[in-house]
């Protein structure tokens, strides 16, 4: 059995938002950042400040796609297996080294992939539908225009292929030297001060003391700010005193924005939340989700500040859902599957339930308390449930991976 209730249910409040409606709120605090120009190799995950457009083609030439012969569709239409067409073989074609003459009917010239197509010809016939005979070549079926790729049929000089605001993966940075470009113009990295807060929560390598809990949610925010290229100013760790908490909070100055964990929530020594209630601006407290209801977003002296619940479950969720969409400039990534046990929905929130995938499929995994931190090793998704639908075995369901 699943264990759906492992959360108390709060009531609504009035800056309580949705997840759509705390996405919007948490943009509109961060500021603009200024550009660069790097490197590609130095841009991997920054965020193309300027659409980027080809400066050339590709195909630079029209090639082929395969190794075998280019020749005249024409000559080949009559070709199969019992009645081969033959045709003098006058030349080579190679990637880097075209065939410098004209072909003429009857005659071909052997190529391979990526090698440009030689003057008179318009057909490939691949090396598998071929049979050797001296100088000559038999083709077994017609030769197909299909298989050559036409000058600029990927991408033409000057057409814009990366937009500004897009994220340069591995892929599209190896898209992007495909355009000609040695370097590009990006966003500068985020710089994003980190603190967490909990008199009970204590460095790794100390002894534990029995209602201590070590500082797991610092671990995993700075690998996932590192994961979006952030730039990481790691402010520790603070005791719940409201003083050490200002103190910290005025650390942050040079931040692009403060990342806190612990101290949002309902409890009397949940400080965070009082600081940016008393002397800060608020956003939003509290979003129609679980885990991560008691999220907390505002400024304080100016500084947009995120204020994640302690619950490390909670933590990385709104960080996924919320924070990283934002800061990336990517919607949360997805895929659907089929619901191989059934997720309840919550009347009022989203619920991120997690999930095992396994054989084409998702189930629950078996405890769905936001204190279950080895969830964080063994769920490998959150399963979307949208408030009051709830999902049935067989059922196509939302699920994003786990980051
Ligand atoms: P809080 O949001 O401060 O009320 O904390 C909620 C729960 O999360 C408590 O059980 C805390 O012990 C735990 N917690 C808070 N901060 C951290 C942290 N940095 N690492 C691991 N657990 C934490
Ligand atoms: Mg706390």
């Amino acid at each position: 059995m699943t264990d759906f209730n492992a959360t108390a249910s709060s009531a609504p409040f009035p800056m309580h938002v949705s997840v759509e409606q705390a996405r919007e709120r948490w943009a509109a605090l961060l500021p603009e950042r200024e550009l660069e120009r790097l490197p590609l190799r130095a841009a991997r995950g920054r965020v193309l400040g300027q659409n980027l457009a080809a400066l050339v083609s590709h195909p630079s030439a029209t090639e082929s796609a395969l190794d075998g012969i280019a020749c005249r569709e024409a000559d080949t239409l009559s070709a199969s297996a019992e009645a081969p067409v033959r045709l003098r073989v006058v030349g080579e074609s190679r990637a880097g080294e075209p065939f410098g003459g004209q072909v003429g009917p009857g005659e071909c010239v052997r190529i391979y992939t990526g090698a440009p197509l030689a003057a008179g010809t318009d057909a490939i016939c691949p090396v598998e539908q071929l049979e050797e005979d001296g100088q000559d070549v038999r083709l077994l079926r017609p030769a197909r225009p299909g298989d050559v790729r036409p000058e600029g049929g990927d991408f033409r000089a000057g057409e814009v292929v990366l937009r500004a605001g897009t994220r340069l993966t591995p892929a599209r940075l190896a898209l992007a030297a495909a355009l000609g470009h040695a370097e590009v113009t990006v966003r500068r990295r985020w710089r994003v001060a980190l603190l967490s807060t909990g008199d009970e929560v204590v460095e790794l390598g100390q002894p534990l003391a029995p209602g201590q809990v070590y500082d797991s949610n610092r671990v995993g925010l700075a690998a996932l700010l590192d994961d979006l290229g952030a730039e990481v100013i790691d402010l520790g760790h603070a005791p719940d005193s409201p003083a050490r908490l200002r103190e910290l909070l005025g650390a942050a100055g040079g931040a692009d924005l403060l990342l806190t964990s612990g101290g949002v929530s309902m409890g009397k020594y949940d400080f965070m939340r009082d600081l940016l209630m008393e002397g800060g601006e608020v956003a939003f407290w509290r979003v129609r989700m679980r885990p991560g209801g008691p999220a907390l977003c505002g400024r304080w002296e100016g500084l947009p500040v995120f204020g994640l619940p302690g619950n490390p479950v909670s933590s990385l969720v709104v960080f996924q859902v919320i924070v990283r969409p934002v800061l990336s400039g990517e919607p949360l990534a997805s895929v659907v599957l089929t619901a191989q046990t059934p997720f309840p929905a919550l009347p009022d929130k989203t619920a991120f339930w997690r999930g095992v995938v396994e054989g084409g499929g998702v189930r629950a995994y078996t405890q769905q308390g936001s204190g279950i931190l080895r969830s964080l090793g063994e769920a490998g998704a959150l399963v979307v449930v949208p408030p009051g639908e709830n999902i049935k075995t067989g059922d196509r369901v939302q699920v994003v991976p786990v980051m």
